[in-house]
């Protein structure tokens, strides 16, 4: 894990000590909110969640499940009828109806926008780098390479850990702004908390994780989670 939740004096900041929040329960059923049932999913995040498992490993299982988030978050997208020949003959076939966005936050959305691109290929991927400060765990946008021109039917901002939520809420914010006609979220974990206060900020997106988890500890890591997202992608533990 990294110095999150120490200060440069050394003292530790606990912005989480004591701030109450919702119970599991409590946030199970909000509206939009889509948690995966799949099978292969849990298995998956299991083998993420196991601090055993080593970065090159993790990688790949962030992507993978990348990849399974994306099937799911785009399940409803809109298609439209395209005529093509097969070698048999002529047919009417339907294919995606405008852009694919996805937004990684950085770092950690990486391996997840990777996973999009299994699926899609051909998904816009727009760097977006928040960071939290450690003490107010507010985020601070530090890289925002998003095109001029946005031609999307919908965006989908990434990032494993739906903490706190405002990285999402600020990511969202930024992305609102561009005119996108559909926002979504994909995380990997969400805690209750920032669930709740990123679908009270935004009520109007479709949430995907593939778990709920139980609570943030007092630094705002999610519990039981898998560590940190970021270091465990890239090796800087
Ligand atoms: N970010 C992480 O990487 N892990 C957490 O538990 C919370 C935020």
């Amino acid at each position: 894990m990294t110095e999150t939740g120490i200060t440069g004096v050394g003292q530790p900041s606990l912005p989480m000590q004591g701030v109450p929040q919702p119970r599991r329960d409590e946030v199970l059923n909000l509206p939009r909110v889509h948690i995966s049932s799949h099978p292969v999913m849990a298995h998956k995040l299991t083998a993420l969640r196991d601090k055993n498992t080593q970065p090159p490993e993790f990688y790949r299982l962030v992507k993978e499940i990348g990849a399974l988030l994306a099937y799911e978050a785009t399940s409803d997208l809109a298609l439209e009828l395209h005529p093509i020949e097969t070698p048999m003959g002529p047919m009417t076939g339907e294919r995606l109806a405008g852009g694919i966005g996805v937004t990684p936050i950085l770092r950690a959305g990486l391996g997840l926008a990777e996973g999009f691109r299994e699926v899609i290929p051909d998904v816009q991927i727009w760097h977006l780098g928040l960071r939290r400060d450690e003490q107010t765990l507010q985020a601070i946008a530090y890289y925002n390479q998003l095109p001029h021109q946005v031609d999307l039917q919908v965006c989908y901002a990434v990032d494993p850990m739906l903490a706190t939520g405002g990285s999402a809420i600020d990511a969202i914010n930024v992305l609102k702004r561009r005119g996108i006609p559909r926002l979504c979220y994909v995380g990997i974990i969400a805690a209750p908390y920032g669930l709740l206060k990123l679908s009270q900020t935004h009520p109007e997106i479709d949430i995907y994780i593939a778990a709920l988890d139980e609570s943030l500890n007092d630094v705002g890591y999610i519990l039981p989670g898998l560590g940190d997202a970021g270091d465990r992608q890239f090796g800087t533990l």
